[in-house]
């Protein structure tokens, strides 16, 4: 389908899902100031929701349900929309994206990440497809390192700068309890402390591969871990003590998910997951019950 200035593309709507880290592992720093990175990732069900419409003009903007999160170019849902119609050749269309919140900010769920990617999937779809799953995923990683796994979805090991993808067998059976405490952390500042941290834990990533092909639930929560819990900074004080409560819970294991705050807590069914959170949600304002969500892209 091709555009033309008075033949916009109709609104659309999308999902946009976060992700959680079953493991986090920092292999290097990098001397272009990036650090290599070796992660397991999961696709859950928490998820903003999206919709584009077209409008006159050639603005790209974006409303958010939550004040603080920006409406221009420093938002990366308008960087994917702008980046989109810049490979589509479709420079110059006005468009609104609305956002409508539901990933917590600076929770290390991928929220950013997940509303571009969103973006890229709906606006493809809008205009017919133009661009193949590997142009889209090539525009992901101008954006954002996470954005091409939130693009791709499912299970997937994540290397480099958490860009180059490896898919993995899905889950086995669980859900997932996530609580937020209430602080954000800044994922550079993070990084900063890390750099000055002298890592002497590594998670087993080959481990978690061999639980994941053997389906092995309990070995897998067995082994998730995450080395920027070893950071010294006192809020890891705080993500300790959310494990420690999803544990008591019921949870099989519990991790930070990326650079914090949200930490996690798989279950094995529903039923417990629910109890669990019903629980904790009298001790953590944000607190969900989530599932795994499978590949996105074709
Ligand atoms: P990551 O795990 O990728 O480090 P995060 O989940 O910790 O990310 P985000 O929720 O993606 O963090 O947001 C971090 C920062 O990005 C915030 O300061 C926010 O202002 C900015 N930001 C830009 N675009 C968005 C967006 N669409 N949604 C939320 N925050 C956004």
């Amino acid at each position: 389908m091709l555009l033309n200035k008075t033949n916009a593309f109709a609104p659309v709507t999308e999902k946009a899902y976060a992700k959680l880290n079953i493991s986090l592992d920092v292999t290097a720093r990098r001397d272009d100031g990036y650090h290599d990175m070796l992660m397991v990732m999961q696709t859950v069900s928490l998820c903003d929701e999206l919709s584009i419409t077209p409008e006159p003009g050639e603005r790209v903007w974006a409303v958010t349900s939550l004040p603080y999160v920006p409406g221009d170019a420093r938002n990366l849902a308008v960087r994917a929309a702008l980046k989109f119609l810049e490979l589509a050749d479709d420079q110059g269309r006005g468009m609104k994206i609305t956002l409508r919140k539901h990933i917590p900010v600076g929770a290390g769920m991928a929220g950013g990440s997940a509303d571009a990617a969103a973006v890229l999937r709906a606006l493809n779809r809008a205009y017919g497809f133009p661009l193949s799953s590997e142009q889209l995923l090539a525009a992901g990683e101008t954006v954002g390192s996470d954005v091409a796994f939130c693009l791709r979805g499912g299970t997937a090991l994540a290397a480099g700068r958490g860009e180059k993808l490896t898919p993995l067998p899905s889950l086995p059976p669980c859900r997932f309890v996530i609580c937020k405490p209430d602080f954000s952390i800044s994922t550079p500042e993070l990084f900063r402390k890390l750099d000055n941290t002298k890592m002497n834990c590594h998670p087993d990533t080959e481990g978690i591969l061999a639980a994941l092909s053997a389906g092995d639930l309990d070995g897998l929560c067995r082994r998730m871990y995450n080395v920027f819990e070893d950071v010294d900074d006192r809020r890891m004080r705080t993500v300790s003590a959310a494990k420690g409560a999803l544990l008591d819970c019921g949870a099989l294991g519990a991790l930070m998910t990326g650079t914090g705050s949200a930490v996690f807590g798989v279950f094995r069914d529903d039923e417990s997951a629910r109890l669990a959170c019903e629980n904790l949600k009298k001790e953590y304002r944000f607190c969900c019950v989530a599932e795994a969500i499978g590949p996105l892209l074709d």
